[in-house]
Parts: C-alpha cells; structure tokens; sequence
C-alpha cells in the first residue's frame, strides 16, 4: 500500500518540529500539520517570551543597584505596551525561522487543525492525508481549576498580550510558571501575590533550594501566601476581581492568574478513530519507542506528560526520527539528571536528586553555601545566593547539584555535563576555580554541612 507520506506529524512545536526534519533528512517523505503557531509553546507562549519579560523585569534591580556604582539615572519608567510590542516583533521573526527550518529541510507544511480519521488517514481543513506513520505532538494547554467564577482568570496563553500591566494580580499555584510570573509581574512593578495550596511552593524541588527561595522573594517584598486555595472568583462593580479563598478571606486584584498545570493538548484530534490509549491523568500512552496503542501512531513532549520541558521534547522529537528512519542512530532517551531551571528572580538552577531524594536511597554527606553576591557589595542589595552539592558518600559521586542565584540556570547546564559524567566530589574538588565568579565556590566547597 502507498500513503501519501512516510510520517505525518501533527503539531510544530518543539518535538514535532526536530522529529520532522530529522526525519526529512534521513530521506523519509514528512508533512507537519499546525493550527496555530509555528514553534509551539516554548516560542509563542512559553520559554521564549518567558525570558524575554524576566529580562525586562530584571532592569528594576539593575535601576536600584546602580548608584552603588556611580550610575545617577532618573526615576526609571516602565512602559508595558513597549516590551509586548517588541517581544512580538521578535516571536513573528522566530516563527519566519521556524518555516524556513521546515521548507528547507523538504518537510510538506500543511497550516491547520489536523484530525485523525483512522490509523493511517488524517484531516487537514477539508483535505484528506494517509501516512505510513503519524506522530502525535500536539503538546499542552493551561488547566483551570472547575471553580465558580474560573472564566474571570487569566492563564499564561493570556499573560502575554495583557494590553496593560495590571497594578494587583494574584498568582494562583506553586510550581514553575507561577514562581516565575510572580516574579516577572513584581519585578515589573505590579503589586502582586502568589497563593499556594501547600505549606511551601516547587513541590519535588530541594528543601533547601525550596526555602532559599521563598526567602528572598518575600525580602524583594512578593506576597507569598501558603495554604491558601481559591473557592471562587466574583467580578467587582469596578471590574475587578474578588477571590474568596476557603478559609473565608476574601482577596482584591486587577487580575487573577491561573498557573496550576498543563493537561494535554488533544481537542478535536479524533483519538476515538484510532487505538490509541491515554493514562490515568489523560495523556498518551507510549511504550519505550513513543509507540501508542495503534501501532502505526506515535506520541512525544508534552502530551505524554513525561517531563514538561523543550530540550526533552527535542529530545524525544530525534529519538523518534532515528528509531523510525536511522535506526544505526538510535539512541534512548536519558531521563536521569536532567537538568533544569526556574528563571525566577533570583533563578534556581537544578540538576540530579534532592537532597531528600538522595537521603532515601543513599549514604550522604552535603556541602553548602550561602554568600552575597560580589556584584552587589557596592549596593544596599542583600540578595543571598544559595549552592548545595549532594554526595554519595561510598562512590564519592555527586548525586544533586542545586543553586539559586544570578545565572543559576547557566551555571548548572555546565555542572550538568560533570554529573552526567560521573564526576566525583574529588574531580571537583581537583577543578580550579574561575577567579572571582560565584560559579566557583561550586570547587571550593571543603566541608560538609553537619548533619
Ligand atoms: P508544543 O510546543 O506545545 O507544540 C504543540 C503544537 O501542536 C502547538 O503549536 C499546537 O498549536 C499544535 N497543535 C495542537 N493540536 C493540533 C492539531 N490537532 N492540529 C495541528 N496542530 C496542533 N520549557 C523549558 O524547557 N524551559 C522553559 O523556560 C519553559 N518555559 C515555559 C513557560 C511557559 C509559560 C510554558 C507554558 C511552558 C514552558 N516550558 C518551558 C515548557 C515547554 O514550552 C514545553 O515543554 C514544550 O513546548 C513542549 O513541546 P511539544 O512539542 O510537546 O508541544
Ligand atoms: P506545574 O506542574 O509546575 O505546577 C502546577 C502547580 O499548580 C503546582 O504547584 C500544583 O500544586 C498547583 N495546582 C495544581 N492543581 C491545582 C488546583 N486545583 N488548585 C490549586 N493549585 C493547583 O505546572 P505549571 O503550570 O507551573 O507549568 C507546567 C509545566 O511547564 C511545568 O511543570 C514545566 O514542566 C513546564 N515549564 C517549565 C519551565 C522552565 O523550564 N523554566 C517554565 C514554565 C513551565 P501541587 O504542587 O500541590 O500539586
């Protein structure tokens, strides 16, 4: 039987986008249906824009550090419509890259909804495709809790084409997206809270990384407010928003914000035409080789809800490509010590277990730092930064690496390496210094913190 193309993927994002091309260039026939934004997530609403805007929220610390240095500048102003208009600009220049990335590679670019008729046959705005294999990568969407009053929300689809920015927004949830617009929406000069339902926010993050963190945003003046869970929205004559929580107190803001978790992303797909399976929590069910239950279907990134991040989806997107037409190529997917970062202001930069996880299944000794930055020793900045490294104590292996502080994400994607390697507390003790980087005290840390 001939189909109209060896693989058919269905969403540009993040993994569809390195899986088609990949595949493209292993000589496969590929088309790449999308319905809304070339790039996916991570460029039109998620990683991208994120750090363009924690970027912009970073120049208010800038502005108040620079006395100390000699700088006099005037009371700075902040104008939202700018940073919006130029972060657009810059995503519609992504977007032209992200079709050129495509086209060049011979990938067929079909724009529009695609819908599964059976195991081979798909529906693109009326036309109808058959492919040997389809490939599922149609990522996530924001989840709002079913409360009264859900529609006066806001989530991150939303937050970044705010015609203004708000002067009160109440954050809803603790884990990246929440801490890190808490952050970009104080540091931009919005009054702003983060309501979390737990004692603590960044659930499976290291304590202490967890309580370093809450300790110097409240310092930044960020109303954090634990164990607090919203019961319902009411809009205000004035249109603003009322949140009453369940313990009966009631909270004002301009906007409510929803950052509580990602479902994946399936509407109108036509999962019932085929055998396809979804878990418990609804997400695509894969085997080891992202093989759903109908054989000729594939799923990756997001919408199997393994690990919710780009460079995994990427990942996920080559490992597939290989295994389907460069299978001499192919390797597994690591999900061990992955690295990661919440850009927070200051960033958390993380890689390997917690240290709660490596108590539980190792002998440990711990070594950690708390020091001010050099940068801010000319300045009224108190800002601590927070190291911790996590070792085994019979291999001498690092099992955790975990900062928060300025460029804590870049510092750790160079440990991660390291780690990756094997590398023991010996090697980096053995490892000289960058001299004078904070970076360094991660080879300079001599004893361990007592337990
Ligand atoms: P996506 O990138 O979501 O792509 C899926 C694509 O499929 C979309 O373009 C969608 O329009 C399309 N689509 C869906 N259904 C159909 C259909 N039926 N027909 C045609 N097209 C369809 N990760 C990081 O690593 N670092 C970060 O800093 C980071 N920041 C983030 C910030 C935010 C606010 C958010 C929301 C996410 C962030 N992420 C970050 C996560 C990252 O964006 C995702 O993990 C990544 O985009 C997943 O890629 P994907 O290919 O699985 O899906
Ligand atoms: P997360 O899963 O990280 O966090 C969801 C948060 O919402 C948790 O604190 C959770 O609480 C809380 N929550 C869930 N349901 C409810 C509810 N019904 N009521 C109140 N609170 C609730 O999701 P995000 O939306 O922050 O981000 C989605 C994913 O995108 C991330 O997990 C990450 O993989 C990716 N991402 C990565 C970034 C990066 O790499 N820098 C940045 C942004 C997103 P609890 O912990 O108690 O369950």
């Amino acid at each position: 039987m001939s189909y109209d193309f060896d693989l058919f993927v269905i969403g540009a994002g993040s993994g569809g986008v390195r899986a088609a091309r990949f595949a493209a260039d292993f000589g496969a026939r590929v088309a790449v249906a999308e319905s809304r934004y070339l790039g996916g997530t991570c460029v039109n609403v998620g990683c991208v824009p994120k750090k363009l805007l924690v970027y912009g929220a970073h120049f208010s610390e800038e502005f108040h550090q620079a006395p100390g240095y000699g700088w006099h500048v005037p009371a700075p102003a902040f104008d939202w419509p700018t940073l919006i208009a130029n972060k657009n600009r810059e995503i519609e220049r992504l977007n032209g890259v992200y079709r050129n990335l495509l086209v060049n590679s011979g990938v067929t670019l079909l724009e529009g909804h695609a819908r599964l008729l059976d195991a081979h046959h798909l529906e693109v705005e009326g036309k109808r495709f058959s492919a040997e294999r389809i490939l599922i990568a149609t990522g996530g969407w924001p989840q709002v809790p079913d409360i009264p009053g859900k529609e006066l929300a806001i989530t991150s689809n939303e937050a970044f084409f705010l015609e203004a920015l708000p002067k009160r927004v109440l954050v809803v949830g603790g884990g990246y997206i929440a801490v890190e617009f808490a952050s970009i929406l104080h540091g931009l000069g919005a009054q702003t809270s983060l309501l979390y339902r737990g004692d603590l926010f960044l659930r499976g993050f290291d304590g202490g990384v967890r309580r370093h963190l809450k300790e110097e945003l409240e310092k930044k003046g960020l109303d954090l407010q634990f164990n607090a869970d919203i019961a319902r929205l009411d809009k205000e004559a004035d249109g603003s928003v009322c949140a009453t929580l369940k313990d009966g107190r009631q909270l004002h803001a301009d906007c409510v914000f929803y950052a509580t978790g990602r479902r994946p992303m399936l509407d109108g797909l036509g999962l019932e035409n085929t055998a396809v399976e979804r878990d418990e929590r609804g997400f695509v069910r894969v085997d080891d080789h992202y093989r759903t239950a109908e054989p000729s279907i594939f799923a990756l990134g997001d919408v199997i809800g393994r690990v919710q991040l780009t460079p995994v989806a990427l990942a996920e997107g080559m490992a597939v490509a290989r295994w389907l037409f460069k299978r001499d190529q192919y390797r597994p997917v690591d999900y061990q010590a992955i690295p990661t970062a919440v850009f927070s202001l200051p960033n958390i930069g993380t890689v390997g277990l917690t240290e709660e996880e490596a108590a539980d299944k190792h002998r440990i000794s711990v070594y950690e730092s708390r020091f001010r930055p050099m940068k801010l020793s000319l300045t009224e900045d108190q800002e601590r930064t927070f190291m911790k490294l996590i070792v085994d104590v019979e291999s001498d292996r690092i099992l955790g690496c975990h900062m928060v502080g300025p460029d804590a994400g870049e510092i750790v994607q160079g440990l991660a390496v390291a780690i990756k390697a094997g590398a023991t507390k010996r090697v980096f003790d053995e490892t000289i210094g960058v001299h004078p980087t904070a970076a360094e005290e991660f080879v300079t840390m001599r004893t361990p913190r007592a337990s």
